[in-house]
């Protein structure tokens, strides 16, 4: 399919399938250098990650576990803006090797606020591995060192990306056509 319509807008293949399970299979050998013998555990941000996270740990044979949270965000009650909390971490991860795993990484806001969650755990280390990374939206300082695809400053779906509910199930990505106008 090249072109799909999902509510009122159109989007169009940019990475077929074939080349997004390439960049996961390079991105698990990645993954497996550097964690086989330490355990690590995978923890995926729910939803977009869903397929993500099949994918890669399907990939990775060495001894793993994984767990999945939510980041729930929502306007607090006094003038503090946008508040955020993690939802469904029961793992102890103190002294553990973790890595998160994230649909997409745009602005960072979202990996700045589970790292710092995270890390108030005191695991043994923490690393970001993404499907997708927009180095040009790109705002923290946390290096996202596993990324399976680079790409531009583009809305984007399927594998596991939706737009308002629709496309998760889409394989490969597709880029928004005419986005502003
Ligand atoms: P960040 O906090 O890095 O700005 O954004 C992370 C979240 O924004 C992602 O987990 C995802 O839910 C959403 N997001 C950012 N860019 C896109 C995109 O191109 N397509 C979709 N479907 N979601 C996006």
């Amino acid at each position: 399919m090249q072109r799909v319509r999902l509510h009122d807008k159109d989007f169009e293949l940019f990475i077929p399938e074939s080349e997004v399970n390439a960049a996961i299979d390079r991105l698990a050998g990645e993954l497996r250098v550097r964690y086989n013998g330490k355990r690590p555990l995978f923890i995926g941000v729910l939803n977009g990650a869903f397929f993500f996270a099949a994918e890669l740990v399907k990939r990775l044979d060495i001894e793993c576990e994984i767990t999945f949270v939510k980041v729930a965000s929502y306007h607090g009650t006094r003038s503090t803006g946008k508040v955020s909390e993690l939802i469904g971490l029961n793992e102890r991860i103190e002294g553990r090797h973790v890595v998160v795993l994230e649909d997409i990484v745009d602005t960072g806001n979202t990996v700045r606020y589970i790292m710092d969650a995270l890390n108030e755990h005191h695991p043994a280390s923490v690393s970001i591995a993404a499907l997708l990374f927009k180095p040009d939206a790109y705002t923290q300082d946390i290096p996202i060192e596993h990324v399976a695809v680079r790409i531009p400053n583009a809305f984007v779906v399927g594998s596991g990306l939706d737009h308002d509910g629709l496309g998760r199930n889409l394989p490969g990505i597709y880029k928004i056509i005419n986005s502003g106008q």
